[in-house]
């Protein structure tokens, strides 16, 4: 039993080929033909073509990619590939591949692949936040995606900011149209934003870490906000659905000290006399999308 998971993003189309165990058994990426939607609709085949033909075996093909697929229309929407937006991609690749395809978004494949076999394998409510060049999640129970009748569960990076201090309102603007999106701040260039407003410097956010490591004051306060904040943005999540555990992936999460601080932080917010959700590191980092994408079909 092969489980094909393909990652269909905005530079390359990356597919892996797991086993009934999980374990690797393929992998290949072809860059992605971003202009043209029906050269992107056969990339996608010919490559699931190809793996079958080296292993000498079919399989299930789930697919991750930014945007979600309106449940009204059947069409993709909101995805960063702007040819795929208003095209029915879960339609065409069936018909490419002559098999039923499961598609979900990025946030979803990375939630699924950690709750499956990576950090919160196990756990009964996993959610999963990548926290990027941009800030998604995704909900996982009891080892399905959570898709509700909007396809939107876990997206709450476009939610303001909770418990606004004063000097924090309207907040930066966002792409989105609002002021204060959790997105404008947690994020890596979020981070970076905060930085440059509060110092005039305008420095990335691995030196803003760095420099906090190494004790530079205004790099430690800019850091230290930047805590309080995504804390005070998980803490509304668990308040809401009380998850077992809290994945990070994306950039940021490879900042070792979240861990620790981030959990003393949420603590007073949580409307709990304890709070026992785990926050936890990725264990799949960039294979979580093809992994997840994989594990669309069950375990
Ligand atoms: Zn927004």
């Amino acid at each position: 039993m092969i489980r094909f998971g393909i990652d269909l993003g905005g530079t390359k189309i990356e597919v892996v080929a797991l086993d009934a165990r999980g374990a690797e058994v393929l992998r290949r990426r072809v860059s992605t033909p971003w202009l043209d939607y029906r050269a992107i609709v056969e990339a996608v085949a010919g490559l699931v073509a190809d793996a079958e033909r080296e292993l000498g075996a079919t399989g299930t093909v789930g697919i991750g990619t930014p945007g979600s697929i309106s449940r009204a229309t059947g069409l993709l929407r909101g995805s960063n590939t702007v040819c795929l937006n208003g095209k029915p991609i879960k339609r065409d690749l069936e018909t490419a591949l002559a098999r039923e395809v499961k598609i979900s978004n990025d946030a979803n494949c990375f939630a699924l692949s950690e709750a499956t076999d990576g950090s919160g394998a196990g756990a009964g409510v996993v959610f999963g936040a990548i926290l990027g060049t941009g800030v998604g999640a995704g909900i996982v129970v009891r080892g399905y995606v959570l898709d509700g009748p909007n396809a939107i569960a876990g997206e709450w990076g476009h939610n303001p900011l909770p418990w606004p201090r004063d000097d924090e309102r309207p907040g930066p603007a966002c792409f989105c149209g609002r002021y204060g999106c959790i997105e404008t701040l947690v994020s890596g260039p979020g981070l970076e934003r905060d930085h440059l407003h509060e110092t005039g410097d305008a420095i990335k956010s691995h030196t803003i870490v760095a420099g906090a490591e190494l004790g530079d004051m205004a790099c430690e306060v800019t850091f230290a906000r930047y805590e309080d904040r995504l804390a005070r943005s998980l803490a509304h999540v668990i308040n809401l659905l009380d998850p077992d555990v809290i994945v990070l992936g994306g950039g940021m999460s490879n900042i070792g000290r979240l861990y620790q601080n981030v959990p003393v932080l949420w603590e007073p917010r949580v409307f709990s006399d304890r709070v026992d959700t785990r926050l936890v590191r990725h264990r799949h980092g960039d294979s979580s999308g093809v992994r997840g994408a994989a594990w669309l079909w069950g375990r």
